[in-house]
């Protein structure tokens, strides 16, 4: 069975209807994550993330043990994820930026598509290129530079005011809020996954320092809600992703572990600050069986 039972931590963005819409291709519809759902549940032991990383830690043997967790705090998670999690009684995480929770903002990149449907792909390219110079032949390549090149918070706030538009803020629809997170509270540990969800590639050592303390520092003082703050997740979390400064301020932010988002099973060895965690997509049954014996 390859890699099947090897322990493993999963991700996911959204749960919601009409994926084909999405941005970026992060939601599962809820009618296959439910299916997905009572796939881990028939095969694996469902633990929450801070138990199965803490007996990883004591050596105890964790084979066909898994956990479930959450990016980005988008609203779906309440009407779609919490009632699943209910329904089985298992719990998982969510690793949430900070800016969502207290200045209510868009993230960057749900605030550049935003802009997108709002002023057209042209404006946007013409105005980043004023801005820095660069020449873009299209949106996805100006998303990809700017990822890699900028503070991207501070770039795509700035776009906006050059454009005269107001930096949007969410009314409680697309991301959850604190209250969703009370109502929710028996189901998820929070877990700190940045501030403004910037790449950390092009920030520095100041930057990281405000998203990785700055978070850690916000979520702990949330009163009565299961927040953990010595679990991270790293914004992107890809191995392309990832800054110098990073593990040395995530010791001095007291975090224990950090999850990223390059696939595969937890071994012995794995660096605990680049703990490998599988993204579920839209796959049926059988595709996850497979992905989950070769990951
Ligand atoms: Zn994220």
């Amino acid at each position: 069975m390859f890699n099947f039972y090897s322990p493993k931590i999963v991700y996911y963005h959204k749960v919601c209807p009409n994926t084909g819409n999405d941005r970026f291709n992060l939601g599962v519809e809820p009618e296959l994550f439910n299916r997905q759902l009572d796939f881990f549940f028939r095969y694996y032991k469902i633990l929450p993330l801070s138990t199965l990383l803490k007996k990883w830690e004591d050596g105890e043997d964790i084979s066909g043990c898994i956990s479930i967790t959450f990016d980005d705090g988008y609203k779906d998670l309440a009407e779609f994820v919490y009632p699943a999690a209910k329904r089985l009684g298992v719990k998982f995480a969510l690793f949430i930026p900070v800016s969502v929770l207290k200045d209510r903002e868009y993230l960057w990149y749900d605030a550049f598509y935003f802009l997108k449907a709002a002023v057209g792909e042209k404006r946007i390219l013409l105005s980043l290129e004023k801005m820095t110079g660069v020449h873009f032949t299209s949106f996805q390549k100006a998303f990809t530079y700017i990822k890699y090149n900028f503070n991207n918070y501070k770039i795509i706030k700035a776009l906006y005011k050059k454009l005269g538009i107001e930096y949007p803020k969410d009314q409680g629809k697309i991301y959850l809020t604190f209250k969703d997170l009370l109502v929710m509270k028996e189901v998820f540990e929070y877990c700190p996954h940045s501030f403004y969800h910037n790449c950390f590639r092009p920030l520095s050592r100041d930057e990281i320092e405000q998203e990785i303390v700055g978070s850690v520092d916000y979520l702990s003082k949330l009163e009565g809600l299961d927040v953990n703050t010595q679990i991270f997740a790293y914004p992107f979390g890809r191995k392309q992703d990832m800054n110098n400064s990073s593990y040395e301020i995530l010791k001095q932010a007291g975090v224990e572990f950090s999850l990223s988002a390059e696939g595969g099973s937890i071994r012995r060895w794995s660096d605990r600050f680049f703990i490998p965690r599988i993204g579920i997509e839209q796959w049926n049954i059988w595709y996850l069986s497979l992905a989950m014996i070769r990951l």
